[in-house]
């Protein structure tokens, strides 16, 4: 009798449920809905769509709106099944869903922008339409009366928005790797702080208003999670990407974020531990573990007769060292160093391998992502390629 093969046990992943492949170009933002199968879609291909899960187990489109130029982004509010579509022109076209998703019905256009329409969102509770555009304005309408309400000058093109209701703050991230936060009156809005810390644009915000804490994702490969809710100023980076930084959800019934890169790389991050911000480099003359003077100390190097050395920084104690004195590589999760850096010997032997104990998962989506959407009722994520094509994933084995 031939051997029984024992089945290898499965790496948890996520589980790709199926793919969305009828776009002629890229799908530049679709959202899952809630409690039902099924998927709104905006397209650079002109084309609003809704798709619903057949019998078949394929999605088929119930809505397919043409409209006459790309459409840039979206936001959709389930409660009151209202789509906002940013368009190329600058305008913001509204429509509702019925309560089947059959049929889509045009509601209200707004003249929002001169050029490209770049995030728009709707806030339900202040019956507020959030948008940015190309022109570098960020403007408020009100939903009702479709008015525009007020409009603040960003210093760069913005690509991630948030809001947060209880407090009325909007947070702009832009091209020029700030976030500016903006405390919204009915009118007018005044200038409340400026977040500096990435070297590339902001691509992508995320907003967790429960421990009042805000992700940033960057074109500089990194997160920083900006911690409001704390009022201690921290600021932690979490390095887990190799390339440009797209999508942020975060799963706050597990305490986990999301994240997605232009690679295809998604990532899991476990929040639910405390990770320590990366000191302050230091600034020396010498390495300050064996003293050698590095290259521009001219005056130590003629005193001593040694040769200059180039100077380096441990990721973990900030302090500048030799290369000799800082040969080896570890990854520092607490500190967010998912990938191995360069630590000094002394920190490198006071790490433990309970240390290096990772604090996230990597995952591959096997195409470039440009945009991301988490659904915690369903579990379900969805990315949007370059490759035209929309993937859905069952989240369940690692966001849990
Ligand atoms: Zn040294
Ligand atoms: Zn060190």
């Amino acid at each position: 009798m031939a051997a029984e093969i024992q089945p290898q046990p499965q790496a948890r992943k996520p589980c790709l449920l199926s793919k969305i492949e009828a776009f002629q170009d890229v799908v530049s933002t679709a959202v899952i809905i809630p409690k039902e199968d099924g998927v709104i879609s905006v397209s650079e291909d002109r084309t609003i769509r809704v798709w619903l899960k057949r019998d078949s187990g394929q999605y088929w489109p119930s809505v397919y709106h043409t409209m006459t130029t790309s459409c840039s982004c979206m936001s959709f509010n389930p409660e009151t099944r209202r789509l906002s579509v940013g368009m190329d022109t600058g305008s913001i076209c509204e429509f509702i869903l019925s309560e089947d998703y059959n049929k889509m019905t045009p509601a209200s256009t707004y003249q929002a922008h001169q050029g490209r329409v770049t995030v728009v969102l709707f806030v339900l509770e202040m019956e507020w339409l959030l948008s940015t555009g190309q022109d570098k304005n960020f403007n408020w309408h009100c939903s009702e009366s479709g008015q525009q309400l007020g409009t603040y000058r960003t210093t760069a093109w913005v690509s991630g928005l948030q809001f947060d209701v209880e407090t009325r703050h909007a947070f702009v991230g832009d091209q020029s790797g700030q976030v500016t936060i903006l405390k919204l009156e009915q009118d007018s809005c005044s200038l409340v702080t400026t977040f500096k810390g990435h070297t590339g644009n902001v691509t992508a915000l995320c907003w967790d208003p429960v421990q009042r804490v805000l992700f940033s994702g960057s074109s500089d490969h990194s997160i920083i999670m900006w911690d409001i809710g704390g009022r201690k100023g921290t600021a932690i980076e979490l390095q887990g990407h190799n390339d440009k930084v797209q999508g942020l959800c975060y799963a706050s019934h597990t305490r986990q974020l999301i994240s997605c890169s232009s690679d295809g790389g998604i990532v899991i991050w476990n929040m639910d531990v405390s990770r320590q911000e990366t000191p302050e480099w230091l600034d020396s003359d010498s390495c300050q573990k064996c003293e050698q003077p590095f290259f521009w100390n001219f005056k130590q190097m003629w005193d001593s007769k040694k040769i200059g050395l180039r100077q380096h920084h441990c990721r973990k104690c900030g302090q500048a060292v030799c290369g000799k004195c800082s040969s080896k590589r570890s990854t520092i999760p607490l500190m967010g160093f998912e990938f191995e850096v360069r630590v000094c010997d002394s920190c490198h032997e006071s790490i433990t391998d309970d240390d290096r104990a990772p604090t996230a998962t990597f995952h591959d989506s096997k195409h470039s992502v440009v945009h991301m959407h988490y659904e915690p009722t369903t579990g379900n994520l969805l990315t949007s390629g370059t490759d035209k094509v929309v993937k859905l994933w069952d989240m369940s084995p690692v966001v849990s």
